[in-house]
């Protein structure tokens, strides 16, 4: 922590704030400029109280972190890319994976004829909510365990992996029990008791971003599973709430190269709830896959209009193969399979 102390203050005030110092557990180091004192405090964040504290001192001007919050997902914890593995898929490498199928699960027949559809069109794992976090309790909530027994059916039919939304810490055993990957979605993705006991699983974590997340936030959220013995994480941009109607989110894709930066783990872009329209997921994801996205997370349905939830942002069957064969140019100009 770097600490700026106010001008013209007296030798005492001075000495009264590296006693606060020493008291908190950390060293201080007094830099004396022509304007204004600094002093830097060095001390293992982790093991004692925040220096934050000492921004309420009269005398002491600021305080500014010089570490980064998020240790374990940085890049500087982990130079290389990390990479996740579902089943027999990995994500993260060189080939850009897709996720494919309906927002929620309403039938075997639905979620069966999707699953073999995205397969022939090139999807690598099944997507589809069994538990699903409506904004109105008099929504369709989802089929429950009875929607993971369908997921379970159209993985062993299909070979897919499967990736669906864990809700509640309650559940976390029994989804994990079917899903390949846990999906937390935008409205949990600071629920940090879910977040752990996600982790606990030792499921692969998909984290959503909060509808008004920060990146910052969003990081440290993550850090909440790789501190929790869980590497296996991939973050999920599925877009923002902001002022605009004409889309449903803001779907943020500098999100992509600022992630690359600053941590190792695979990005994830969920075009279908970034946008909320399906006329625009084409172009969300060619612009995804330019920018380095890992994977893509897109709702399919094969009949969009009777969708029992997210019926204006699921493809059809046929929009969905006619992207797949779209973004290929745009897969191989990326330097990607
Ligand atoms: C979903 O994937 O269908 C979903 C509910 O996602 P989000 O949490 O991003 O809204
Ligand atoms: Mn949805």
């Amino acid at each position: 922590m770097i600490i700026v102390l106010r001008k013209n203050i007296s030798r005492k005030e001075e000495l009264e704030v590296l006693r606060a110092i020493k008291r908190l557990g950390y060293k201080p180091h007094i830099m004396r400029g022509v304007a204004r004192t600094v002093v830097g405090a060095i001390g293992d964040e982790r093991k004692n109280q925040s220096l934050e504290a000492l921004s309420a001192m009269p005398q002491v001007e600021s305080v500014t972190p010089v570490q980064k919050r998020h240790k374990l997902v940085s890049r500087e914890a982990h130079p290389v890319n990390s990479s996740v593995r579902a089943g027999n898929v990995v994500i993260g490498g060189r080939k850009l994976i897709v996720m494919a199928g309906p927002c929620s699960v309403e039938s075997e027949k639905q979620v069966l004829a999707t699953a073999t559809a995205v397969k022939a069109a090139g999807a690598s794992i099944l997507r589809g909510g069994a538990y699903k976090p409506r904004t109105s309790p008099y929504e369709f909530q989802g089929l429950g365990e009875k929607g993971l027994k369908i997921l379970a059916k159209a993985r062993k039919e299909t070979g897919l992996p499967i990736i669906t939304e864990l809700l509640s810490e309650r559940q976390a055993t029994l989804v994990a029990d079917y899903a390949d990957i846990l999906q937390i979605g935008t409205r949990n993705a600071q629920n940090f008791q879910l977040l752990i006991a996600a982790a606990k699983t030792g499921r692969p974590v998909l984290l959503k971003r909060g509808l008004s997340m920060r990146i910052e936030e969003w990081l440290l959220a993550g850090e909440y599973i790789l501190a929790h013995d869980n590497p296996n994480l991939l973050f999920c941009e599925r877009g923002v709430r902001t002022f605009d109607t004409y889309t449903r989110n803001t779907l943020d894709l500098a999100a992509i190269p600022i992630l690359k930066q600053e941590t190792h783990c695979p990005v994830v872009i969920d075009p279908s709830q970034g946008a909320g329209r399906a006329d625009l997921v084409s172009g969300l994801c060619k612009g995804a896959v330019a920018m380095g996205a890992d994977a893509l997370l897109i709702e399919v349905h094969p009949n969009p209009s009777a969708a029992w939830s997210d019926a204006a942002q699921q493809l059809s069957i046929d929009g969905f193969a006619r992207l797949m064969t779209d973004l290929q140019p745009f897969i191989a100009a990326a330097g990607r399979e």
